[in-house]
């Protein structure tokens, strides 16, 4: 069970995005590295309608690769209503495992806030509709996530608060409507005090690991282009600030990664 190649141990990462320009010219390479030190499985994000299109055809060249498809707040603005119906029926496929990344990003605000709301309101039907879990996008927005996760009886199908960065209260909340927590390799950045108090009280059964990449690659290649190699680095530093070995971490969120997607075959 804790096998891997090179000794490592058994990781997936819950959330990259594969079909970005920074990965245009060596895909497969990044691929294989992250097999050679035992990540089983990456689940890569489209973003807008291009960008799901092609998540699709990556997940369909590369194996123990699986997609979440969606429209990000980012993009809410200048997504046309029936590219939500052709996100709809790609989202059909056998490898599409979850609905986003939807919610809100008041930080960059690069979507007005309301078109941000409707388009946050609109997704998580859609994701009930079709029985995916929700992977949510929140940045300085977390008041009204909860809220708008809560009036739109979100926990009907729940799913993944990715590159959580909140507080213990709201994180309690997500919990709450049985969402899981995903952690990226912010958590091993200097600054990141509060974050790794909130992880230090979340239940294990509950924590998803990711890299986020191509950004936010952890220490020691924090400003580097991230990759889901790299998630090892999360994984270790839970590890630390929970006093346990690696392998229990790989193992519980490896696990929680199963279920939360799933990934039968893991
Ligand atoms: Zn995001
Ligand atoms: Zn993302």
């Amino acid at each position: 069970m804790m096998a891997g190649s090179q000794g490592g141990n058994i990781l997936v990462d819950t959330h990259a995005h594969l079909e970005m320009p920074e990965f245009e010219k060596d895909l497969p390479q990044v691929i294989q590295r992250a097999k050679e030190v035992g990540i089983t499985a990456i689940v890569t994000v489209g973003t807008n309608l291009l960008s799901c299109q092609k998540t699709l055809e990556i997940v369909g060249s590369y194996k123990d690769t699986y997609a979440i498809l969606g429209i990000h707040p980012h993009h809410a603005a200048d997504v046309k209503e029936e590219d939500l119906g052709r996100l709809k029926e790609m989202a059909h496929h056998e490898k599409v495992k979850a609905w986003g990344e939807t919610g809100l990003d008041f930080y960059r605000n690069l979507s007005p806030p309301q078109i941000q709301r409707e388009r946050f309101r609109q997704q998580i039907n859609i994701a009930k509709e079709l029985k995916l879990p929700l992977v949510i996008h929140s940045r300085q927005a977390t008041k009204e996530t909860i809220k708008i996760l809560q009036q739109e009886k979100a926990w009907e199908v729940a799913g993944v608060i990715h590159c959580f960065s909140a507080d213990e209260q709201a994180a309690k909340k997500y919990l709450d409507m049985g969402f899981y927590i995903s952690i990226p390799g912010v958590i091993t950045f200097k600054g990141a005090q509060q974050l790794r108090e909130v992880v230090k009280g979340l239940p294990l059964e509950r924590i998803l690991l990711e890299t986020d990449a191509p950004f936010l690659a952890p220490v020691p290649y924090r400003g580097k282009r991230n990759e889901p190699a790299f998630v090892r680095f999360t994984a270790q530093t839970i590890a630390e600030i929970r006093g346990l070995d690696i392998s229990e971490v790989a193992a519980i969120t490896t696990d929680n990664a199963r279920r939360t997607f799933d990934l039968d075959y893991i």
